[in-house]
């Protein structure tokens, strides 16, 4: 009976991984999962119009699971670990100025479908271990564009121009770290660079938690 009991509290207290389901350590993603994902190489996957873009890792295994979690499946706790992971890459680039933080935006007709902005909360958690700023209101995007996984590039940069939009007179002053979930064509980044840049802000570094197999 007691055995029954206390499986019971367990199945209450404590967390299960979300990826291998084990409760050994109470925790969303255990330490073993955590380590499953492998950093790229720690310099630029890319420059784009001047600006230096990071990839943290390769979008498949546990990294994939844990950003399709937090993104489509409301696990909103992972982006604990996607900003961990992120950090923790971000360390090896050895930046010592001070940020300030942004997300990549989602419209507001996204965020009433999804209900919060993934890359909001990541950046939220990023920033209480980085110590910068985050800042939510320095770009917004107005455009209602269609989902960007089936266009070519061509078509991607169509789609997303004139899809942000700065309100410069939120701007912190500092330098600009942009942080995305995955960097494919990089058509994202290079529309809300040009979109800084019109409004003056040159100093900016891009950072996707993730690209796709090569
Ligand atoms: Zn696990």
């Amino acid at each position: 009976m007691k055995k029954i009991f206390e499986a019971f509290l367990d199945l209450i207290y404590k967390k299960k991984c979300y990826f291998c389901g084990s409760s050994k350590h109470s925790l969303k993603m255990c330490p073993t999962c955590y380590e499953e994902m492998q950093y790229s190489d720690f310099r630029p996957n890319r420059i784009i119009n001047g600006v230096n873009v990071y990839s943290c890792g390769v979008y498949e295994k546990t990294l994939q699971k844990l950003i399709r979690g937090l993104k489509y499946h409301r696990q909103k706790e992972l982006a604990f670990y996607l900003a961990r992971f992120m950090y923790d890459y971000w360390l090896n680039i050895n930046d010592k100025r001070d940020f300030q933080v942004i997300p990549t935006p989602l419209h507001k007709n996204r965020i009433k479908k999804r209900k919060y902005n993934h890359m909001e909360l990541t950046v939220e958690e990023f920033c209480k271990a980085a110590g910068y700023s985050p800042n939510y209101d320095l770009i917004k995007r107005v455009k209602d564009t269609k989902p960007q996984y089936k266009l070519s590039r061509k078509e991607r940069l169509f789609n997303l121009s004139d899809a942000f939009e700065v309100d410069i007179s939120k701007n912190q002053g500092k330098p600009v770290l942009i942080l995305d979930d995955i960097c494919t064509t990089g058509a994202t980044f290079e529309e809300m660079i040009n979109a800084l840049r019109k409004n003056g802000i040159t100093d900016i570094v891009c950072m996707a938690s993730s690209s796709p197999v090569c």
